[in-house]
């Protein structure tokens, strides 16, 4: 995406946020039951993954997105994250990365080159290496063995926006498959096509959860975003990426007919923001 174009969705989604919001008080977000594995949502591509032995996993955490009215609290309320999984540079995925990295030590798990190029943006040096960088096709262990994240290709952009005229190379696009041990396996897609090697995805692992982009004119719209489900047979998908800017037209009602269409025993969870739910 062209840097003016990223510089005018800031504005964008700047002028979204209502003042009086910041005030508001955010509710108790539920607690975490021990042995279970909690997913939230903050709006947009961000997630929270909460691991059955208590790890904090934030996925795409632009948590002050225009959806999320609690942004700002969400954002002082977070004390702990492991890991921050990042799936390109585009800024309404990196979000609060760097705030949230500086002060919970959060490691970052991207393609080597996109985590280059996110310290290169401010991201702590000391908090993404080798442990936590890879590429497609690999598949890392960490935080004890608990959890397994594997690289999948995108199809997508990834230009690191670190500045007005510094606009940094991020690698490839990607997603994630995050496998958690006594718990289920998520695949969030990141923004891309639909493109049909993603049916590989489950030929590894199956899939219990897939976090599937839906908005449009970026990304899969709901129609290609149905055909992608038919691909990769989740036992649940969860839309996201929708609705956050006008532009993203994609709606839930319009999924939801569309994965009617293919057919399939794929359920569809409508998630709340901040509404977490146990997997
Ligand atoms: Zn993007």
């Amino acid at each position: 995406m062209h840097a003016r174009t990223l510089a005018l969705l800031s504005a964008l989604s700047l002028s979204f946020i209502p003042a009086a919001h910041a005030a508001e008080p955010t509710k108790e977000v539920a607690a975490h039951v021990a042995g279970k594995t909690q997913l939230n949502w903050y709006g947009h591509a961000a997630f929270k993954l909460v691991t059955p032995n208590g790890k904090v996993l934030l996925i795409d955490p632009w948590l002050q997105n225009p959806s999320n009215k609690n942004g700002a609290d969400d954002v002082a309320k977070l004390e702990k994250a492991d890991l921050i999984l990042i799936t390109h540079g585009h800024f309404d995925h990196v979000g609060n990365a760097v705030e949230i990295a500086k002060k919970t030590g959060a490691k970052l798990v991207a393609t080597f080159d996109l985590g280059n190029a996110l310290v290169g943006a401010g991201y702590p040096k000391d908090q993404f290496g080798f442990d936590t960088g890879g590429n497609f096709g690999g598949e890392l262990t960490l935080l004890d063995g608990e959890v397994k994240v594997a690289f999948i290709p995108a199809v997508h952009g990834s230009t690191v926006a670190a500045g007005d005229n510094d606009v940094r190379q991020g690698g490839s696009p990607g997603g994630f498959l995050i496998t958690i041990k006594n718990g289920p396996a998520i695949f969030h897609t990141g923004d891309t096509d639909l493109f049909s090697d993603m049916a590989l995805v489950a030929k590894f692992h199956k899939v219990d959860v897939m976090l599937a982009c839906i908005g449009d004119h970026f990304t899969m719209g709901p129609a290609r975003a149905a055909a992608a489900v038919a691909l990769v047979k989740p036992s649940l998908v969860v839309p996201m990426h929708f609705g956050t800017f006008p532009v993203l037209t994609g709606t839930v009602d319009a999924f939801t007919k569309e994965l009617k269409k293919v057919g399939g025993a794929t359920k569809l969870k409508e998630l709340k923001i901040d509404e977490p739910i146990e997997l």
